[in-house]
């Protein structure tokens, strides 16, 4: 027996969650499902404990990437609230607009637990003139700090609000997504659920699924890029002085060798460095708490290389993967190195990671990202490392750890149009998946776009 709901929502990430959540609060009885492969909130838990277990041992679904809250759920829940970054859903639905939800969003954080976090920003800074004068570029933000623990508390209390009115279906993976009469059909391993309309919220983790779900809808893609890279990790009082006052920059620097744009990006004031695992590769990340108590001494960040392949190599993500998969053959997963080390031209080892003045706050294997890296990234980052220094001095200290690789995947670019819409009547593919956006304030804000379209129609 087919179950029947107004609207389908794959993926119970922040573009599933808002979606939903928008849709409830104009009580309009809808009847919504949510399907979600992951666990719930408080069943997600990473094995990996440092002792027993100190790598991935690739769970069926990754409890970080995957559950209640999606990919960011125990990010640091940094809602970026710009065009500048984060995706591109401005060029769909305007930039005002963009930032009107935004901002909506973080409203609805902030009346959910998030009360009391600070707003950052990086407007009339003096450290955007210190960067101009060291070539440096500042990109312009404001930035809500939730934190791993708030960003808990306000997914926690959105759900609460949520499950009463809303079908979650948890550890449920939907297969396929058909067109049916006048609706969609959603299919899952052991159920078949119609609807109304669909929307589609995989995220990263679903990116696959969502290649395999657009050939055979038909519906047309394009690649997208990947970004290569490494995270640095160092003590948080070189980065204190930007970090104090902006909490998150996002530096962008063109190198002197090939003109390559280096970016620092998902900057953790005394945060930790921990593990991702993409469909089972395991690259690297990082987050922080907003509770002192749980502070490091250390802060972290990444360094990233964008590359997009078109012709006659279309395969971004491929690229990205290879490199991520090598650093896994040599490392057993994540690597890590002294900078001293990699610009002397010889690996870490285990002792010369122990006699560091940087303790690193996760346990990767020592070893040579410059077997790994290509070279042209490489070198890019390097001479990053050198520009930043001038502005934070001691980035460039032998000491600094460099963990790699961190990737960020984009998903191709789904053919949606200003409603975030396919080229199907009541089919939407919003958040990550749609290769539009790649943060939490962009997936979320799509999610109420995509909402309100919805009850538009109603
Ligand atoms: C460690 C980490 C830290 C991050 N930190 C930040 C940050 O501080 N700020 C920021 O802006 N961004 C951050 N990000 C990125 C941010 O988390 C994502 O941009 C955001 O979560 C995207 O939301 P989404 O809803 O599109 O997808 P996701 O959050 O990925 O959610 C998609 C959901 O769909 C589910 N799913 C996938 N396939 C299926 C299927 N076939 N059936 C059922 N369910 C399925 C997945 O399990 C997942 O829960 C971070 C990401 C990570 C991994």
């Amino acid at each position: 027996m087919k179950k029947e709901y107004d609207v389908l929502i794959v993926g119970a990430g922040p573009g599933g969650i808002f979606s939903a959540y928008e849709l409830c609060r104009a009580n309009k009885g809808l009847k919504i499902a949510v399907f979600e492969c992951g666990n719930p909130l408080q069943s997600r838990k990473c094995p990996i404990d440092g002792k027993k277990i100190k790598s991935c041992i690739n769970c069926k679904t990754c409890a970080i990437m995957n559950g209640f809250g999606g990919a960011g759920a125990f990010s640091d829940g940094k809602y970026n609230i710009t065009n500048q970054f984060g995706g591109t859903l401005y060029e769909y639905i305007g930039k005002q607009e963009a930032l009107d939800l935004m901002r909506y969003v973080d409203q609805i954080n902030l009346s959910h637990g998030g009360e009391g976090t600070k707003l950052y920003s990086t407007a009339n800074t003096a450290i955007k003139k210190k960067c101009f004068e060291n070539d440096l570029h500042l990109l312009d933000a404001q930035v809500r700090h939730l934190g791993t623990d708030i960003n808990y508390i306000v997914l926690e209390n959105l759900y609460q609000e949520l499950k009463d009115q809303v079908d979650f279906y948890f550890r449920t993976y939907v297969s396929t997504v058909e067109r049916a009469d006048g609706g969609y059909l959603v299919r899952t391993e052991e159920d078949e659920f119609c609807g109304k309309t669909c929307i589609i919220s995989v995220g990263r983790s679903g990116s696959k699924w969502m290649e395999r779900v657009c050939g055979e809808l038909e519906i047309p893609t394009k690649s997208n890029r990947v970004d290569i890279g490494v995270r640095v990790e160092l003590p948080a009082a070189v980065f204190s002085h930007l970090t104090d006052e902006l909490y998150e920059s996002k530096i962008v620097y063109r190198t002197k060798q090939f003109e390559d744009l280096v970016r620092t990006f998902c900057m953790n004031p005394h945060g930790v460095v921990v593990n991702e695992n993409t469909n089972g590769i395991v690259t690297v990340n990082g987050h922080s708490y907003e509770d002192p108590a749980l502070h490091t001494d250390n802060t972290n960040f990444a360094l990233l290389v964008s590359k997009h392949f078109s012709e006659p190599f279309k395969d971004s993500n491929g690229y990205g993967e290879s490199i991520a998969r090598l650093s896994n053959m040599l490392g057993g997963g994540v690597i890590v190195q002294r900078f001293g080390d990699l610009t002397r031209g010889r690996r870490s080892n285990a002792q010369r990671i122990a006699e560091s003045y940087v303790i690193p706050t996760l346990s990767a294997q020592p070893g040579d990202l410059s077997l790994v890296i290509p070279k042209r990234i490489l070198d890019g980052i390097i001479e990053m490392i050198y520009a930043l220094d001038k502005i934070a001095p001691g980035t460039a200290n032998d000491d600094t750890l460099l963990y790699g690789v961190e990737v960020k995947f984009y998903n191709m670019e789904v053919e949606i149009d200003r409603n975030l819409m396919t080229r199907y009547d009541g089919l939407y593919v919003i958040g990550d998946c749609s290769g539009v956006t790649h943060s939490l304030s962009h997936a979320s804000a799509s999610g109420i776009h995509v909402a309100r379209h919805i009850l538009e129609r109603e």
